[in-house]
């Protein structure tokens, strides 16, 4: 009887599962003894990375979407809804607008949602980069920018651990390139007591941030935006004045894991850190940021989640094998110190990462990357 793999979120993470599998059972699936099928609400794939380069003008919407169609290999069907509950006793999932797919093997890629709602005041008053039209709003502000107090706040949990800290040293030089600097005040807050929840990152990045005159506020968890004031307020009673409030505002998981009843607090899903199947559920996997894991919500992360799972899923789709391959925590993020120059940080569950001097060549590597990443979505490399 035929296998059926069903695939739910056609971002990152399910993009390259469904990739890898499609490109290892191209037979099978070709011969009808295995489907593959993506699940997305979205009929386009965006490249949020993308996000901070538009907001300085260094990137253009364009060059960030492209159809998931066209990102699919061969064989692998795509269905452009959205699914609303996973029954896992029936192996099925109901949707939007079609009837319930059905599945023996099911993955769920559905990434994080930003909570703005969780933060009065902060959708009216605030700026952010962490979707498309917030980027567009906040390039539009950068735009007009005469000088004035730029304040960064930052929402846990997040994806993408690093951008804050690539935010402000790239706003830091291009407001000196500019010629705005001196008439700008930088002040880049955190919700603990260092720069960065990583110790190694945060010994790096506070020396870094003061080094380009930028005020770091530790202990600053955003409760509160008084739009009309320009005021930012924190849970430890800490008022920040602002002109620009730019915010990584909380994340949360889809709330199809609620509605499924199988997600713990902040919709995570509960999940295996090797084998990535979802706690209890030998046939439900996860990957990306869609898990609870300790590991950064991150695409490099959900690359290399999704190679392993798909192995996995290969072994299991054809020979019925328990998941042989397991993943131990590999992360990898490139760090922008400015406009032109880098760095990046490499780490896993054992390892924590050492932050090596920024350079011109990890910068224009990360550019590289920007340009090639959809060949990495298509599994071709
Ligand atoms: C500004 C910014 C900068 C970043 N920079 C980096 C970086 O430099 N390096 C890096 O590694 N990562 C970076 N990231 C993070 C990276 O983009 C994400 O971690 C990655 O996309 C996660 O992949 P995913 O597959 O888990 O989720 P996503 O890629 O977000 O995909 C989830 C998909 O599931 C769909 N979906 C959700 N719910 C449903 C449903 N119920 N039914 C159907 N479809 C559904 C969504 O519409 C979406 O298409 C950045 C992110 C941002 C916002």
């Amino acid at each position: 009887m035929r296998k059926r793999l069903l695939i739910i979120g056609a971002g990152t993470g399910g993009l390259m599962v469904a990739n890898f599998v499609g490109r290892d059972l191209h037979g099978e699936i070709e011969r009808g003894e295995i489907s593959v099928t993506l699940m997305g609400e979205q009929e386009v794939y965006t490249y949020q990375p993308g996000f901070l380069y538009v907001v300085f003008d260094l990137m253009r919407p364009a060059q960030l979407i492209r159809p998931v169609r066209e990102l699919l290999a061969p064989g692998i069907a795509f269905v452009h809804d959205r699914a609303l509950r996973i029954d896992a006793q029936a192996h099925k999932v109901l949707r939007a607008q079609g009837d319930p797919l059905e599945y023996d093997i099911l993955v769920i890629a559905t990434g994080s949602n930003l909570n703005l709602q969780e933060v009065p005041g902060l959708a009216e008053g605030g700026h952010w980069f962490y979707t498309l039209d917030g980027a567009l709003r906040l390039r539009d502000a950068l735009r007009n920018w005469q000088g004035g107090k730029l304040v960064l706040t930052v929402g846990v949990p997040h994806k993408c651990p690093v951008a804050p800290l690539e935010f402000t040293m790239m706003f830091d030089e291009w407001a000196r390139l500019r010629g705005v600097r001196d008439k700008t005040e930088i002040v880049y807050s955190y919700p603990l007591g260092r720069a960065h929840s990583i110790q190694s990152v945060a010994d790096w990045a506070g020396p870094e941030l003061e080094a380009r005159g930028v005020r770091v506020e530790t202990f600053f968890n955003l409760e509160s935006v008084d739009p009309a004031k320009h005021v930012a307020s924190s849970l430890e009673g800490t008022d920040l004045p602002y002109d620009l409030l730019v915010a990584i505002p909380p994340h949360q998981g889809d709330e199809l894991g609620s509605t499924s009843h199988l997600t713990e607090a902040g919709n995570w899903y509960p999940t295996d850190r090797h084998a990535l199947s979802l706690q209890g559920h030998e046939d439900i996997f996860v990957l990306g940021d869609a898990t609870n894991l300790p590991v950064s919500k991150a695409g490099s992360v959900a690359h290399f989640e999704a190679e392993v799972l798909a192995d996995n899923l290969v072994g299991l789709l054809t020979e019925g094998s328990p998941p042989l391959h397991h993943y131990n925590g590999r992360a990898f993020c490139f760090i922008e110190t400015g406009l032109d120059r880098a760095t990046f940080i490499s780490f896993d569950y054992e390892h924590p990462p050492t932050v090596p001097g920024a350079t011109n060549a990890v910068h224009w590597f990360k550019q590289t990357y920007n340009r090639i990443h959809w060949a990495n979505l298509k599994a071709v490399m």
